[in-house]
């Protein structure tokens, strides 16, 4: 009587609150499910934004969410460091 193991669902997030590092406003915005986003603008003060040095993208550096690929465990586009 097991019961199939381990269910493998991870529920995806795909909203992420991101927070402006420079003018601390924050937008809830759709991340797109198998991109990285580097670059972003605030909406707010237009300043653009990167992700830190070993985050992958913007929302994970800013975002409350970290990005869907790294949700699933598959680390990032940017896992590339040798
Ligand atoms: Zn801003």
């Amino acid at each position: 009587m097991t019961d199939a193991g381990t269910a493998e669902t991870v529920p995806l997030r795909l909203q992420s609150t991101v927070t402006c590092p420079a003018c601390g406003a924050r937008a809830t915005e759709t991340m797109p499910e198998d991109a990285c986003i580097w670059f972003r603008e605030c909406p707010a003060c237009g300043d653009l934004h990167r992700p830190k040095p070993g985050d992958c993208c913007v929302y994970c550096s800013h975002g409350d969410t970290p990005c869907p690929p790294v949700q699933l465990g598959n680390g990032c586009c940017a896992s590339s460091t040798r």
